[in-house]
């Protein structure tokens, strides 16, 4: 359940890839830079282009579509995606909790030693 509304949020709707520097529009659609850099391809900067989902029109920035506000956001959670790699290991959670009860326990047990 987490999985798929993570994998849907990073997903790119252009690329259905992971997203690539993900670039966020007025809008606040999100594409790769490389994405938009081929989709505003024939277009100048200062020119409008569209959204591709929405349509709301935004204008190229002087340098391109690299100039765009980058979406911090989304890249820390590709990121976490990408570092927590299989969809088993986002919902392992659980696991770390009765490792630190494993851990209680071993120090409770140290303390007794001790007074023992
Ligand atoms: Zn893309
Ligand atoms: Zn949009």
């Amino acid at each position: 359940m987490l999985k798929s509304k993570v994998d849907e949020m990073t997903t790119c709707p252009l690329c259905f890839e992971d997203f690539t520097s993900p670039r966020i529009l007025p809008c606040l659609h999100s594409f790769c830079l490389k994405c938009l850099q081929g989709h505003c391809k024939d277009e100048e900067p200062g020119d409008d282009a569209r959204c591709s989902l929405c349509r709301a029109e935004f204008t190229i920035p002087q340098n391109g579509a690299e100039d765009l506000k980058f979406n911090f956001n989304l890249q820390g959670l590709v990121d976490i995606k990408r570092a927590s790699g299989s969809k088993a290991e986002l919902e392992e959670t659980p696991g770390r909790d009765s490792l630190e009860a494993v851990e209680e326990d071993i120090q409770e047990l140290n303390i007794r030693g001790k007074i023992v």
